[in-house]
């Protein structure tokens, strides 16, 4: 593996936390979803060292809510659609009048399942910036793309999504790929920094971006990925389920 070009000099802002989104995807019922929250908030008592931000399903978000502002919610994708008659569909702006921060677009199991396209993604971001959500824009390559040497190519065509998003806006891109989603195979902490930094390359014009790394990480590998340059964060899906797993990666950053 070569070392990854461009890293120096794309740390992390002097001061700024990780953050740290939990993506519970079609998981939990609301006894569940509550138990969470309550056992989750004695543990973030401690772990004001970084930022964190739960996407649970959409049901629970008003039951999610933070009392004492430990995290903030996310939405796990909203419509390309401002509202009207669209059953079954989730507006950006009902979202934050649910009090979201955050909303997720483009998680590979949407582009795969539900064949969401660039052009779709761009009208998501688009809600999601007329209703002040900060997106969590997901891209990442499968393995046959990554084992056929097309990794820069499809983050560069992922990426072109957010061309007309205005760059001064913050965004947050998170680097999954998708051979490491689910699978417990987490990409190495040099396979993660080396695409962070392609993508911090291909988005050079955004003023306030952060990246995080998302694929099976857990409590166990999550300080040797946090410790490297460029990585600020991650989105975690089947080891946020659990209270204390998620708080242990939490803790795990630096
Ligand atoms: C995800 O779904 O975004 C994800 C990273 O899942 P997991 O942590 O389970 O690999």
């Amino acid at each position: 593996m070569r070392e990854p070009s461009g890293v120096e000099g794309v740390k992390p802002e002097r001061g700024r936390r990780h953050l740290i989104v939990a993506n519970w995807k079609m998981n939990k019922t609301r006894p569940e979803a509550l138990a969470f929250r309550d056992t989750f908030a004695r543990e973030a008592e401690a772990l004001g060292g970084v930022e964190i931000a739960i996407a649970p399903p959409y049901p629970f978000l008003p039951d999610l809510e933070s009392s004492g502002g430990a995290w903030s919610l996310a939405g796990q994708d909203c419509s390309a659609e401002a509202r009207g008659a669209f059953t079954g569909e989730v507006s950006a702006e009902m979202l934050a009048s649910c009090g979201c921060r955050y909303v997720i677009l483009g998680h590979s199991e949407r582009r795969k399942h539900f064949h969401e396209s660039g052009a779709l993604l761009s009208g998501k971001l688009r809600q999601a910036r007329q209703a002040g959500l900060v997106p969590i824009f997901c891209v990442g390559e499968t393995l046959e793309e990554r084992r056929e040497g097309l990794t820069r190519e499809v983050l560069r065509r992922q990426v072109e999504a957010t061309e007309n998003d205005p760059p001064e806006a913050p965004i947050v891109v998170a680097y999954e790929p998708v051979w490491a989603i689910g699978t417990g195979q987490n990409a190495t902490p040099a396979q993660a920094q080396e695409s962070i930094a392609d993508i911090r390359t291909l988005l050079a014009g955004r003023v306030d971006l952060r990246v995080l790394y998302g694929g099976s990480v857990t409590a166990e590998n999550a300080s040797s990925l946090a410790s490297r340059k460029g990585i600020d964060g991650f989105l975690v899906g089947g080891a946020s389920l659990d209270s204390p797993g998620f708080a242990g990666i939490c803790r795990s950053c630096p």
